[in-house]
């Protein structure tokens, strides 16, 4: 099977990748917690209230590659970027990996993992996760060149060089209206 044979392959993944994400985001909720107060204060500035109230984050050694990405790779066996990860958010609930990030580097990578829920509520989980898999397949399987990825790096970046703090919300929204 192809995963770029059309519309409704790729909706059927979507799906099925939509459904694992929801279902990992309530196998780790109940051992998350909430933002803690540092974090908070360096996020707050950027991200709505609304946004980082429903955050939770688990601190797990290490995290292996996602489920609908191992599924391709063995359909078309491809050499898959995603030895390790340092960080991941399923909805609204976030997992970081302790191996990989040092303490000064959480901040920066909670941030990062913010941008990723305001990418979900404005697409929704479904829509998120098409739009995800359709940039990962259409830029030849590079994790680097993944849009979502690419605009939280962006914003990432901005927050880690001490930027003015902008509104995360409306820098998405902005993004998200440009149809990719
Ligand atoms: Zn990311």
């Amino acid at each position: 099977m192809g995963v770029t044979d059309g519309v409704v392959q790729s909706r059927w993944l979507a799906r099925r990748a939509a459904a694992w994400v929801a279902r990992q985001r309530d196998a780790h909720r109940p051992f998350a917690q909430p933002l803690d107060g540092q974090m908070k204060a360096r996020l707050e500035p950027y991200f709505d209230a609304r946004t980082l109230a429903p955050v939770r984050v688990r601190e797990v050694p290490r995290i292996d590659p996602p489920w609908p990405l191992a599924m391709i790779d063995r359909v078309r066996e491809l050499p898959l970027d995603f030895d390790y990860l340092w960080g991941i958010t399923f909805v609204d609930t976030i997992l970081v990996a302790t191996d990989a990030v040092s303490e000064e580097e959480q901040i920066p990578n909670v941030f990062h993992e913010c941008v990723h829920v305001v990418q979900y509520t404005h697409l929704g989980l479904v829509g998120f996760m098409r739009r995800y898999l359709e940039e990962w397949v259409t830029s030849g399987y590079s994790y680097w060149s993944i849009g979502l990825e690419r605009h939280a790096f962006d914003l990432q970046r901005r927050f880690s060089d001490g930027a003015a703090p902008f509104p995360v919300e409306a820098e998405v929204n902005a993004r998200l209206a440009v149809p990719f």
